[in-house]
């Protein structure tokens, strides 16, 4: 079981606090060429695995018009593993969407594509925090986009939050989630902003033209994010991603529990259970078969990287690391290793062990403090 990425990498506008790689061109016709080339030239890359889940992810896929998307659908059509007519083996096939590109025509033609799944990437319900992070789009379209979506056929919508905004309180995040519960989506995410180096707003934060939220107030929004969605039915399944009974996400817990994937586009990163690869994060670069070919970047991932790795995507969900997993797959110091450093957090409460299946997890408490868990149990080679 596999799952494919494709990266879109076009946005209408940049967001003020994005790093991701994208580009404001329009022309799209030479990156679904490249597409569609690259899933012809990495036929192997999964092994003829069965592909489970398809993520189109970005930038922005919903600025590409459904004719474009049909083009990208079909060069999927034709790779090992996929069948996306009749009876397929395609579980979950997820968009990302920007609300405002969600008009009632895109949306009527988008249903009848194989996706069932959105990801609608919201932020916030708050239009003076919307405009503050250069968001194209206000709180009405959202709310509007989300309602749309549901009445037309999408049962399977996914929303996107951001906490600890400049500018924003309490009493903005509450009504935040508020409205998030309000439109019941089956999944919500919420991650708190990063200041990531070289983007606007973090120009302006070097500027002193806005300040970072502090840390006792990043724990409270945190603390709230968990109450509220909790009572509202939501399960934690990850530290910062909720869904409704059923509705985790497969492909990011694919990722989490180390599953193999292909990742297609500028920037976009492979892995095959093995090693990982990535493409350069350079449209004119991605679309030449040459440059693209010698734009891959490889790393071959050492026992100590894979061990970091496994604590990094799997102590934060709810299913944790199997140690008996653990040990099949790495020399048996490190299991060593992890048992001596959980230790003190095992006594403390913050890490749950569970004897009998022999799991290690971060319990409730320890959630807020998850990053300094993880760099203490994480192997410095020669402590292994
Ligand atoms: S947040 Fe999304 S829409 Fe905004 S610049 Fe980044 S990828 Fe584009």
């Amino acid at each position: 079981m596999s799952g494919i990425y494709i990266h879109f990498p076009f946005c209408k506008r940049r967001c003020a606090y994005c790093d991701f790689y994208s580009t404001t061109q329009l022309d799209h016709t030479p990156f679904i060429g490249a597409v569609k080339q690259e899933l012809i030239e990495r036929t192997d890359y999964l092994d003829g695995s069965t592909i489970e889940t398809i993520y189109f992810g970005g930038g922005t896929p919903s600025q590409f018009s459904i004719d474009e998307l049909k083009q990208i659908i079909d060069g999927l059509n034709h790779y090992p593993g996929v069948k996306l007519t009749g009876k397929s083996q395609v579980k979950e096939f997820t968009m990302e969407c920007n609300p405002d590109d969600l008009t009632e025509e895109y949306v009527q033609t988008l249903t009848r594509l194989p996706i069932n799944r959105l990801s609608i990437g919201i932020q916030s319900f708050q239009d003076d925090l919307l405009r503050s992070i250069t968001r194209r789009h206000d709180a009405r379209q959202a709310i509007d986009a989300v309602n749309r979506c549901k009445r037309l056929g999408f049962h399977n919508i996914s929303i996107d939050l951001i906490y600890g905004l400049p500018g924003s309180t309490e009493a903005t995040w509450r009504a935040d989630i508020k409205q998030a519960i309000a439109l019941n989506p089956t999944h919500i995410s919420a991650y708190h902003l990063i200041y990531e180096e070289g983007t606007p707003l973090q120009k302006r934060l070097a500027h002193g033209e806005i300040t970072e939220a502090k840390e006792e107030d990043s724990i409270r929004y945190f603390q709230i994010l968990r109450e509220e969605l909790l009572q509202a039915g939501f399960q934690a399944y990850e530290i910062s991603n909720f869904a409704k009974p059923g509705y985790e996400s497969r492909h990011n817990s694919s990722y989490w529990q180390g599953t193999p994937y292909l990742g297609i586009g500028p920037s976009a990163h492979s892995y095959d259970g093995q090693d990982r690869q990535w493409n350069a994060p350079n449209l004119k670069t991605y679309c030449v078969h040459q440059s693209r070919i010698e734009g891959i970047t490889k790393e071959i991932i050492t026992p100590e990287m894979h061990y970091n790795e496994i604590l990094l995507t799997r102590l934060r969900t709810k299913w944790g690391i199997d140690l008996v997993k653990l040990e099949q797959q790495l020399d048996s110091k490190y299991l060593t290793y992890i048992k001596k450093q959980a230790q003190k957090y095992i006594t403390s409460g913050d890490l749950l062990w569970d004897e009998v299946n022999q799991n290690l997890r971060i319990s409730p408490k320890g959630l807020f403090i998850s990053d300094g868990i993880i760099s203490d149990l994480m192997s410095l080679e020669e402590e292994a």
